[in-house]
């Protein structure tokens, strides 16, 4: 690996942590996230303080950035505290969304969708997942059939980040059915909320991420002009999800790693404030061990995560090494977690701290964009002929 990060890019990111934690963070609640709200107010922060374009065009109303730019920033996200609900939403957006329309969408869609979508006005989100089909994503149901100058699209999707808030949406949808492998009989969309036939279902109550809503949605006979299609038919899958891939295991899990050093950070301080036995725990052996295991893991998930975004930003193919990088940092940031809790004691256990709320939301890394087994899977068949 050879790069070096620049000084532009290393005050932009010292510029978003510090901006994070002074107007950012307050903006959380503990009602929100026991009630499962999103925080519109810290969506447009983000979106006045330039996030929601990063990756875009400037013709588009973006900032150019490149994917180390990306991740920089929103590492700076995590390190400052800022809640993972938040940054999923934010994530969904900008980067399952946003980024392929502007790989692959016609000028026509870069021009409707983007500008709206840096000012932060139009939310986005993707939709794989279906009930019967989440890891064996190319087993959906979802189907789109060509009458005229239309597609007609039935079925439903489960699991959607910004489901219920979101104002348009890339869906993948089966237009071979006889496809084989099926990936090569599955296209992509981009689908506007309000098209007669999409239907938001219920709004699913999760363990964490709270403050990024998630639902079901249906598609009953939902027409869409036929220049709705997003890539080639039939490719559409194929390309949305490779270019995916490489962008969500990096991009939209380094707020993880900025999880990490935040939770680091605050066990440091609690660990020297709080005493026992007449000196602060930090002194205690065991507890120095789960703080230097955190620097290690941090440090460790660093070089995986820069390594990967530089590939991205270079073009490069990434796919295994992305597979790394994603099981070793969400593993990472649960184990993490779990040890800022362990650290606050019955403290850690309340939600008085905010501890508890790291440890929960840390767990939907090692699920969601393909689970850890899955990865696994990707690794073991990279290494040998399984
Ligand atoms: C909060 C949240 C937000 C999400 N947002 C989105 C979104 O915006 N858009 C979207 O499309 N999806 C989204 N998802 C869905 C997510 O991508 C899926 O949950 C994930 O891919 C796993 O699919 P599944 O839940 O159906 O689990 P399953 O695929 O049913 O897996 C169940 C278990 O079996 C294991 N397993 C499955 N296949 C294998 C295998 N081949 N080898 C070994 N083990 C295996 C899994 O690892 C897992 O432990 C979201 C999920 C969550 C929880």
């Amino acid at each position: 690996m050879e790069f070096e990060l620049t000084p532009e890019q290393l005050e932009f990111a010292a510029i978003t942590e510090r901006w994070a934690r002074e107007k950012l963070v307050p903006l959380w609640t503990q009602e929100a996230d026991d009630e499962g709200v999103f925080i519109q107010e810290e969506w447009d922060a983000m979106a006045e303080f330039g996030l929601m374009g990063l990756p875009f065009p400037e013709e588009y109303g973006g900032a150019d950035a490149d994917a180390v730019t990306l991740c920089l920033s929103s590492e700076a996200l995590g390190k400052a505290g800022v809640d993972a609900g938040t940054t999923l939403s934010y994530g969904a957006s900008t980067i399952l969304c946003g980024v392929p329309i502007w790989k692959l969408g016609t000028p026509e869609q870069k021009a409707q969708y983007l500008p709206k979508m840096c000012t932060g006005e139009w939310i986005g989100g993707f939709c794989l997942t279906e009930p019967g089909s989440g890891s064996d994503a190319t087993s959906m149901k979802t189907n789109a059939v060509r009458d005229g100058d239309e597609y007609v699209i039935n079925g439903s999707k489960t699991w959607i980040t910004n489901g219920p808030n979101g104002h348009h949406f890339v869906v993948t949808a089966v237009t071979d059915p006889d496809a084989r492998p099926r990936a090569a009989g599955i296209s992509a969309f981009i689908v506007d909320a309000d098209t007669p036939g999409f239907r938001v279902g219920k709004k699913l109550d999760k363990l964490g991420c709270r403050t990024s809503p998630t639902s079901e949605l249906y598609f009953d006979d939902m027409r869409v002009p036929a220049s709705a299609l997003l890539g080639p038919l039939n490719y559409g899958f194929m390309l949305v999800g490779k270019l995916i891939l490489g962008w969500e295991r990096t991009c939209l899990l380094a707020p993880a790693l900025g999880g990490i050093h935040h939770g680091m950070e605050v066990a440091c301080k609690y660990a020297l404030e709080r005493e026992q036995f007449g000196r602060p725990i930090a002194k205690f052996g065991a507890i120095m061990e789960k703080i230097a295991d955190m620097r290690v893991a941090y440090e460790v998930s660093w070089g995986l995560l820069y390594r990967v975004a530089d590939m991205l930003t270079r073009d490069e193919a990434c796919l295994t090494e992305a597979a790394i990088l994603k099981t070793y940092l969400s593993e990472a940031a649960v184990r993490c977690s779990e040890e800022v809790v362990q650290i606050h004691g019955g403290y850690g256990f309340s939600k008085e701290y905010r501890v508890e709320r790291g440890y929960r939301d840390a767990k939907l890394g090692t699920i969601g964009a393909g689970t850890s087994e899955v990865q696994r899977g990707i690794i073991a068949r990279a290494i040998g002929n399984f």
